[in-house]
């Protein structure tokens, strides 16, 4: 049976999927709302969008998303310019940043070094960490990515490239978390723990 099609309906759920993790019933679900309930909204998350996309570039010196050429971290003079912490995302120097234990600067990877969907090591910006870290202020790049296979085969290989330079590499230590009970902590972070107590 025929039926009209709904071309800016299927164009809405057809962007809506672009997003991560989202399907096409949640897609669907997404563009029935704003469409049925939330029309003021969805004008607000279209002008957002555009405005992100026309306005936020990669910071010049870390690679973050900013406004400026150079982000207000990179600007900030109070920052520890010796110590360079490397992430993966915005979302993990934000952590950190909420930590209140680290004064450097950053280096965002914008990834992690990922064989399956071709993303090596120079899709990262390996050559523009080696410049940024080879700047003369550097002493120590903290290596921050995350504590999966991608982010510590990410964090190796970059290890291996800063050394090379004969620039000091070191990583994040893997710990007990704060707050916990061993009976309820997983061997391997108590085997690490152990093997990298002080
Ligand atoms: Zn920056």
């Amino acid at each position: 049976m025929p039926v009209a099609p709904a071309h800016s309906l299927e164009a809405l759920i057809q962007a809506l999927r672009r997003l991560p993790g989202v399907g096409a019933k949640s897609a669907a679900r997404m563009a029935y709302h704003l469409l049925q309930r939330d029309r003021d909204g969805a004008l607000q998350l279209s002008q957002a969008l555009v405005q992100a996309v026309d306005h936020m570039r990669h910071c010049e010196r870390c690679h973050t998303f900013t406004e400026a050429p150079i982000c207000a971290i990179c600007q900030n003079p109070q920052r520890d310019a010796t110590r360079l912490c490397v992430v993966e995302t915005p979302a993990d120097q934000a952590a950190m940043e909420r930590t209140g234990a680290f004064a450097g600067l950053y280096f965002v990877l914008m990834g992690r070094i990922s064989p399956l969907d071709g993303i090596g090591p120079h899709d990262l910006g390996l050559k523009k960490l080696l410049d940024r870290a080879s700047d003369g202020v550097v002493q120590e790049v903290i290596l921050a990515t995350n504590f999966t296979a991608e982010g510590e085969m990410t964090a190796h290989v970059m290890a291996q490239a800063l050394k090379a330079r004969g620039l000091r590499a070191t990583r994040l230590a893997r710990g007990v978390p704060v707050g916990s009970e061993l009976e309820y902590v997983d061997l391997g972070t108590i085997a690490h723990a152990l093997a990298e107590r002080r």
